[in-house]
């Protein structure tokens, strides 16, 4: 895997939160984009060479709102930018990771995204994510 390609955060008002991130970090939210599949508003601030994606549940029965419920508001996921998303998922599981989807998906800002399941990854959940050429 390459780098930390974001973090996100689960939130309840997005509007509310990019205010709160714009002032704790001195930058604004740059992009707002719906991701129809997982059921989540997506909100992207970048903080240096960083950026923190925070999600918004679009309904009540999306992974964020199930997610608050359980745990409230905060750390969500960690998402690592890598370079062939299939051939690290085949890796992956391989290896006995457990991956919430099958194939690659298609994520906010139009890459392919898999999630690694948090039981199989000390309780965090992991994002792989491929830039699509
Ligand atoms: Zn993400």
């Amino acid at each position: 895997m390459k780098k930390i390609e974001h973090i996100g955060i689960a939130v309840k008002d997005i509007e509310a939160s990019e205010k709160l991130y714009a002032n704790l970090f001195q930058v604004q939210a740059y992009k707002r984009e719906t991701v129809e599949s997982q059921g989540v508003l997506t909100s992207f601030l970048r903080v240096g060479p960083n950026k923190i994606e925070l999600l918004q549940a679009t309904h009540e029965h999306s992974v964020i709102a199930s997610f608050i419920e359980k745990r409230g508001e905060g750390f969500h996921h960690i998402a690592f930018a890598v370079t062939d998303i299939v051939s690290e998922m085949k890796r992956l599981k391989e290896e006995g990771f457990r991956l919430l989807n099958e194939e690659p998906t298609i994520g906010a800002d139009n890459k392919l995204v898999c999630f690694v399941h948090p039981k199989s990854a000390n309780g965090m959940l992991i994002e792989l994510v491929q830039e699509k050429d």
